[in-house]
């Protein structure tokens, strides 16, 4: 089953020049977000991409380029569209995800006191578990090291595609991926500068063999990106808001 990967955006947490490192995953009339960060609603309104078009949203982590959003996505869906979208979540992050950010902003409605329920048909999800969302499209969480103690989760979607959330390198994953798996596609956070202590850098992914690099789309990157054009191997950096297609069987 083919399905079409646009990122939203592609930056780092920091990044300016690019809008959060946030993908829209097309397949059969369904559409996923994964994961909605803070510039998320202004990216989709300049890809004239309407919120009603999107049936559900993944949360890798609790990062706000990651969820930043779902505060005005979780509004807009129920109060300007009477829409309660999916939300694909690790079962150990949901109450946290309202605890400790949604429930400042979605609590007090007019109908009194809310929950994330009410905002969000919520679909848990469990590491190493593949789970079939809708026909043709699998997602697998798998938890990948991000901060101490953070967790955090990458994505495995239709078995071939590898999603990285924000992830430290770990060349025995990667392996993973592409020997036992036989990925088509990685998708990878991507640091330019400085050390990798919580996240991938490209010197690091410099390291993997040529016919690795062939088959990894970089993104996450800060906003020096174009200075490191032609100096990513094989690896090329993804374009945001571009359509990707992927040959995925699920
Ligand atoms: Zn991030
Ligand atoms: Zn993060």
């Amino acid at each position: 089953m083919k399905f079409q990967l646009r990122m939203i955006g592609s930056g780092s947490a920091f990044a300016k020049a690019y809008y959060n490192n946030n993908a829209l995953v097309a397949c059969n009339g369904y559409t996923l977000m994964i994961d909605c960060g803070i510039l998320a609603p202004m990216a989709l309104h300049k890809m004239n991409f309407p919120m009603n078009d999107i049936q559900g949203v993944l949360v890798t982590h609790l990062h706000a380029d990651h969820i930043g959003g779902l505060e005005e996505y979780a509004l807009r869906m129920k109060y300007m569209y009477q829409l309660r979208p999916s939300l694909y979540i690790e079962e150990n992050l949901i109450e946290p995800l309202w605890d400790d950010s949604l429930k400042a902003g979605l609590r007090y409605t007019v109908e009194g006191e809310s929950t994330l329920r009410d905002f969000f048909d919520v679909v848990p999800l469990k590491c190493d578990v593949r789970q079939e969302i809708q026909p043709g499209l699998s997602v697998e969480l798998i938890r990948t090291k991000h901060f101490p103690n953070m967790p955090s989760y990458s994505v495995v979607l239709n078995d071939k595609v590898f999603y990285s959330g924000d992830m430290t390198f770990n060349r025995a994953l990667l392996d993973e991926m592409f020997v036992r798996r036989q990925c088509v596609q990685v998708l990878h956070d991507c640091q330019l500068e400085g050390n990798g202590l919580v996240h991938s850098t490209l010197n690091e992914l410099l390291s993997l063999p040529e016919e690795y690099q062939e088959r990894i789309l970089l993104m996450h990157y800060g906003d020096s990106m174009p200075d490191y054009m032609g100096k990513t191997g094989k690896m090329t950096f993804i374009e945001q808001h571009k359509p990707y297609e992927f040959l995925a069987a699920p």
